[in-house]
């Protein structure tokens, strides 16, 4: 009942007719509010395609050729320096987004749905002061606020998101890379968004600040209560810090489970393949192997499970028929949320040796 967006069946092309490849082929999710989501694969695998796929933010040659995406728009009292509990709900409106005119799309994004994008250096604006840039989302979507107030609310978010007052007069080219992120982050949030997306530059941060913009990221969620798909190759990030992973692969989902779950006990081979390539942050020293060989071109994509050369596990089967995301059969039924479901006929194959992780003494 507490959904905040539903991806159904969604598929993605870059090209129309015969020269058309898909990117996304029948990505299904539902996220609830104030859930984060990691949606995690390699480079290539679709996963910032899905992301401007179902905010409608897809640029040619990219065409969303099938499914429905479903927004569950809450309006909401402000609830800027309030605790959630006295933020006053009114009725949920549910909104198609593939459906939804332009107007209807521009109340939605930024306000109520928000996207800080790959490469934050080309969102913001050059030549325009960073205090300004905020106080100008404030002008165009909160007319009722004096400049005073949108002076203020400016300073605020950027003390949230850890920018100190002597920088506001900043211009974009003087912060670092990291700076200009949380510049991004205090944007996304100055509406008050439901649902944050947020698709990391992997290769533009390091990994540290990488870590402290998405544990900052959690507090304000904690604070302002929206949900979060947050978009990286770093799985042992999102197993510390997102409640629910998905893994993408050659464009499909393969696996979505608890952050838990698919530590423990990852159902596709994939997965585990992406477990075993990361360093542990905590614990004992771990060694990393990686998965062989690389991702398939999206014009050669293999016939079957799209993953069977490089699985260590394939069967037959595996190279004829496409997996389907279904409910491992050793897995219990769900009675609230989301059941975890892995596509691959191997199914429960992983729950034997190997480990998710093989440490070492
Ligand atoms: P990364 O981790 O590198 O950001 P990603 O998972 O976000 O990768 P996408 O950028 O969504 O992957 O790309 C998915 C696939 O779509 C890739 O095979 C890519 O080559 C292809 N693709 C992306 N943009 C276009 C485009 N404009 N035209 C044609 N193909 C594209
Ligand atoms: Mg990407």
């Amino acid at each position: 009942a507490d959904t905040v967006l539903e991806v159904r069946d969604l598929c993605i092309d870059y090209g129309v007719g015969a020269g058309a490849v898909r990117a996304v082929t029948d990505a299904t999710l539902t996220l609830r509010r104030g859930e984060v989501l990691g949606l995690a694969g390699e480079s290539g695998s679709g996963k910032s395609t899905l992301a401007y796929g179902l905010t409608r933010l897809l640029r040619a040659p990219g065409v969303i050729s099938g499914g429905e995406v479903l927004f569950h728009n809450r309006p909401q009292s402000s609830a800027f320096g309030a605790a959630p509990n006295e933020v006053v709900s009114a009725g949920t409106e549910i909104v198609d987004l593939l459906g939804a005119d332009m107007a209807k799309l521009r109340e939605i994004r930024w306000s109520q749905l928000a996207v800080v994008f790959q490469s934050a250096m080309h969102a913001l604006n050059p030549v325009a002061r960073i205090d300004a840039q905020l106080t100008d989302v404030l002008k165009a979507h909160r007319r009722q606020m004096s400049p005073t107030e949108r002076r203020e609310r400016a300073v605020e978010l950027l003390r949230m998101v850890g920018i100190s007052a002597d920088r506001l007069r900043s211009y974009p080219h003087e912060l670092s890379g990291g700076m200009r992120q949380r510049v991004m982050i205090a944007m996304a949030l100055a509406l008050e968004p439901q649902l944050v997306i947020m698709d990391e530059p992997t290769t533009a941060l390091d990994v540290v600040t990488q870590r402290e913009i998405l544990e900052e990221l959690m507090q304000l969620r904690e604070r302002l209560g929206f949900a979060i798909i947050f978009i990286t190759h770093d799985l042992s990030l999102l197993i510390e810090l997102a409640d629910s992973i998905a893994i993408m692969y050659a464009g499909r989902i393969v696996e979505r489970a608890g952050a838990d779950e698919l530590f423990h006990a990852p159902r596709h081979p994939y997965s585990l393949g992406l477990l075993n390539s990361f360093p542990a942050l905590h614990g004992d020293r771990v060694r990393m192997e990686g998965i062989p060989g690389s991702p398939p071109s999206l014009t050669a994509l293999p016939g079957g499970c799209a993953f069977h050369p490089r699985c260590p596990y394939a069967m037959d089967r595996c190279r004829t028929e496409t997996p389907q995301l279904v409910r491992p059969v050793s897995d219990p039924v769900r009675t609230g949320g989301e059941d975890r479901v892995a596509a691959c006929w191997l199914q429960d194959g992983l729950q034997e040796p190997p480990a998710p992780l093989h440490r070492e003494a």
